[in-house]
């Protein structure tokens, strides 16, 4: 959170809520690294900073001791993303306008001014950046309206999760087919006989007018997964979604050339807008799934869809994490109004958890998520979650801490009588 010593329109204090995402152990670097970051903006004029977000970017990035542990990459950028998310929500806070209508709103040059190009010359300059804005700009205010009306497509993960049994995937499969969804996403990639069996179960129960999209979450070495997604192809998967290393963009290609008609999706563990660039230039992939916690706020992410509009390569944000649906749907949002200018072939992920901690959830129906109207970035967490769930001292880690402390007691003296384990480390 940044706080001030202001007040927003409404008279409440004037304060930013920023996100990143990890999943466990880590978050005390996370954490660590984003009270150091964060500390560079004690002092700094709200206004002055909202009018000026390329420059606050650029004034992390640039410092090069904090490079030496990246650079814009790895825990300093997860921990960059937290900090910048905070800085947009106060400086949409601040104007008092949702992010993605204050990003909207302004013209071409400023939102290039807000895209951090750097390094991306070779396939997007300023001026083509400029030009690629300029000609959506025309409709803008119809596509607004649009928005308003018909909000924007997704899609949800919630019925393919490993695990789950037959009954339970083609009950959730129905479900969401009654709140308008269409697409419906399995995670593959354990067990390949399985695999085909409930593809199977689902391209059945879907018909075969709806779409089918299949996650791998980096599992297979190129081989394996050309292998792989070629016996499923029979069921007419949309996509193969992380196939390798999140990292092997000459690997993508290899899959994406192999298992055509089948596409591949990618990008949620794409740490930079510059591995975007090469993913995008290779022909290596096929829909771009950024992520709103891991890619440095929105300063990148509109870079990233800039380079999509350069590329014609559909965004369909990632949005699997506790706050990423609140955060993504206003990069979609932006895309539409003021970037691609279209919502076609693309969806943007939404799971139906966890949006109870958030004071401003996002609200989806008719398969859509619906506009926002709040100030900010939709990433204030209610104060009870926080009091619950805070890192490292909060009312629920501190019983589940209590937990552990019993059981390890236990399991230790058992073990220790085999062979000799390591007992402590030093510097
Ligand atoms: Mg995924």
């Amino acid at each position: 959170m940044l706080d001030t010593d202001g007040t927003d329109g409404r008279g409440r204090a004037l304060r930013g809520h920023g996100i990143t995402f990890t999943i466990g152990r880590g978050n005390d670097l996370v954490a660590e690294a984003t009270r150091q970051l964060a500390r560079s903006l004690v002092g700094t004029d709200v206004g002055a900073m909202a009018a000026d977000m390329g420059g606050t970017y650029m004034s992390f990035t640039t410092d090069s001791q904090m490079r030496w542990l990246g650079p814009e990459k790895g825990v300093v950028h997860l921990a960059l993303s937290a900090v910048m998310n905070a800085a947009w929500d106060l400086a949409g806070r601040h104007v008092g306008k949702p992010v993605w209508r204050m990003l909207a709103d302004m013209t071409p040059e400023e939102l290039v001014d807000v895209a951090e190009l750097r390094y991306l010359a070779d396939v997007l300059t300023r001026d083509e950046a400029l030009e690629l804005l300029r000609r959506v700009q025309p409709g803008k205010a119809g596509r607004i309206a649009e928005l308003e009306a018909d909000g924007y497509p997704c899609y949800t993960t919630a019925a393919g999760w490993l695990g789950f049994s037959d009954k339970k995937m083609v009950r959730l499969i129905h479900e969401q087919e009654l709140l308008g969804l269409t697409h419906v996403k399995l995670e593959v990639g354990t067990d390949l006989e399985e695999d085909v069996r409930r593809c199977r179960l689902a391209r059945e129960t879907i018909g075969p007018d709806r779409a089918l999209m299949i996650d791998a979450n980096q599992v297979w070495d190129v081989p394996t997964a050309i292998g792989w997604v070629r016996r499923l192809a029979e069921f007419e998967p949309l996509w193969i979604e992380e196939p390798t290393s999140p990292d092997d963009v000459l690997g993508h290609r290899k899959i994406r050339d192999a298992v055509a008609p089948v596409k591949v999706a990618s990008g949620e563990h794409c740490h930079n807008r510059v591995m975007f660039k090469q993913f995008m230039e290779a022909g290596a992939m096929d829909f771009c799934q950024l992520d709103a916690g891991r890619l440095a706020s929105l300063n990148e992410i509109v870079a990233v869809l800039l380079l999509a509009a350069r590329f014609g390569v559909p965004v369909c944000p990632h949005a699997g994490g506790v706050g990423l649906c609140e955060m993504v749907q206003h990069a979609s949002m932006l895309d539409f109004v003021a970037v691609s200018g279209t919502r076609e072939g693309r969806l943007t992920e939404y799971v139906d958890h966890l949006h109870e901690h958030f004071v401003e959830p996002v609200r989806v129906a008719g398969g859509a998520y619906q506009v926002t109207g709040e100030p900010g970035y939709n990433t204030e967490m209610r104060a009870g979650s926080i009091e619950r769930y805070r890192f490292p001292d909060g009312g629920y880690r501190l019983l589940v801490a209590q937990r552990r402390a019993v059981m390890g007691a236990g399991s230790m003296s058992s073990n220790s009588w085999f062979s000799p384990a390591i007992a402590q480390t030093n510097e």
